[in-house]
């Protein structure tokens, strides 16, 4: 391990500053409502400007409004190892979704600055904007910016529910920044996550270490068959759509089965038409999520997926269309990234384990244009996008650790 062998950060100060931050917003659960470029954001985003300022850090801004903090290295030609996730919430966030990211990455900042350690690269801590799309949809629409899934314009232009753009917003706060977003150099990203999921409390492990994200299809799934009147219409003379649906439904999850344990298939909306007590549905959608973190095996998903529906129509002689109408492919993280946040996990003599994330987070669009990895700490009982979202002191301070030690060994690496 390095000279820094014995580096840890300050535990206590980053929970003091998850408390610090979780008022702005703060709601009576105990949890936040802090939506991306509202009042409570500008004062998160002014915080993080200031705390930064007060460890020697420049802050600055790019055309998105992603915030950036920089110490200085030895040789700042060389593009920064850069961290960070989001300090923006779902209506009902909770306390640590993306925060522990951006305060894990301040916490880094400060155990550097107090132990006077002096980094080959720049050091910086990132704040994305809008990552969880509660206010403007899409989700990760900064960092898609910056990763160039979209163009500024179609983001600026998102609108939330009263009609007003992200670029207005971004206006009003004052949080245009000259650099174009996107053109932000990186040598490494590095993005500390509560898991939001189960598998690491369940498992008693302390770090995941984000192999990758896995890809996700979604369809939806038309079923036309013949309404008719339900006292008058023998059962061998219908079309019933809502029926051969129950069954395409069941098909939908022996897809998961066929691929398990990775495969995942989910049906979130079903409506029925003409909708009444006493018709026989003449029209059913419903909606198919299905995912896996193999490309090739989530194609196989589909595949198989697309065969059972066509196979239900016809045993039931109706008719079936099917539409795609999202893709997010799978995406595997930088090999050396990944090492780094395995080693440090390893050295550091925390409970490790490989990971693949089951939701998408702004790591996902940087990894198109910096090498990426992730690392997660468990939350209690899986549960997030909820105002009882909760994790450790001890975990947190855990994850920052990995990350501190990380950056480190790319500091030397890349
Ligand atoms: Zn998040």
């Amino acid at each position: 391990m390095s000279q820094y062998a014995d580096l840890t950060v300050n535990g206590q100060a980053l929970w003091h500053d998850l408390t610090t931050t979780a008022a702005f917003g703060g709601t009576a659960k105990g949890g936040i409502c802090r939506l991306a470029l509202s009042d409570e954001d500008f004062q998160v985003r002014a915080w993080f400007e200031q705390t930064c300022k007060a460890f020697g850090c420049t802050v600055t801004y790019d055309s998105m409004g992603n915030q950036f903090a920089r110490r200085a290295g030895l040789q700042n030609d060389l593009p920064p190892i850069m961290m960070g996730s989001h300090l923006d919430t779902q209506v009902t966030g909770g306390r640590f979704d993306g925060i522990l990211g951006v305060l894990g990455g301040i916490a880094v900042l400060r155990a550097l600055h107090d132990a006077g350690i002096h980094t080959r690269h720049p050091v910086e801590v990132v704040n994305w904007t809008n990552e969880e799309g509660a206010r403007f949809s899409p989700p990760m629409l900064a960092s898609g910016v910056f990763g160039g899934a979209f163009t500024e314009e179609f983001a600026g232009s998102r609108t939330d529910a009263t009609g007003i753009t992200l670029r207005q917003e971004l206006e009003r706060g004052g949080f245009v920044g000259e650099e174009h977003c996107g053109q932000h150099p990186a040598a490494a990203y590095f993005e500390l996550h509560i898991e939001q999921g189960p598998v690491l409390e369940a498992k008693g492990c302390t770090i995941g270490v984000v192999t990758g994200v896995q890809g996700m299809r979604w369809h939806e799934v038309v079923v036309r068959g013949r309404s008719a009147h339900a006292g008058t219409t023998p059962m061998p003379m219908r079309k019933d759509a809502l029926l051969v649906a129950a069954r395409m439904i069941d098909q939908v999850n022996a897809v998961a089965q066929a691929f398990a344990p990775d495969g995942l298939s989910t049906i979130g909306i079903i409506t029925a038409f003409p909708a009444s007590s006493n018709v026989v549905p003449r029209e059913v959608r419903f909606t198919v999520d299905l995912r896996n973190p193999s490309e090739a095996a989530l194609q196989g998903m589909e595949e198989d997926f697309l065969r059972r529906m066509q196979e239900c129509a016809q045993a039931a002689d109706v008719e079936v269309s099917i539409m795609p109408t999202w893709n997010s492919p799978a995406v595997h993280f930088d090999k050396r990234c990944v090492a780094c946040v395995r080693e440090s996990g390893k050295e550091l003599n925390y409970s490790v384990q490989d990971i693949v994330s089951g939701a998408g987070h702004d790591a996902v669009y940087v990894s198109r244009v910096v090498p990426t990895a992730m690392i997660f700490v468990p939350c209690w009982q899986g549960i997030s996008h909820n105002e009882a979202e909760s994790a450790t002191q001890e975990d947190a301070t855990a994850g920052s650790n990995v990350m501190l030690h990380a950056v480190l060994m790319a500091d030397q690496e890349f």
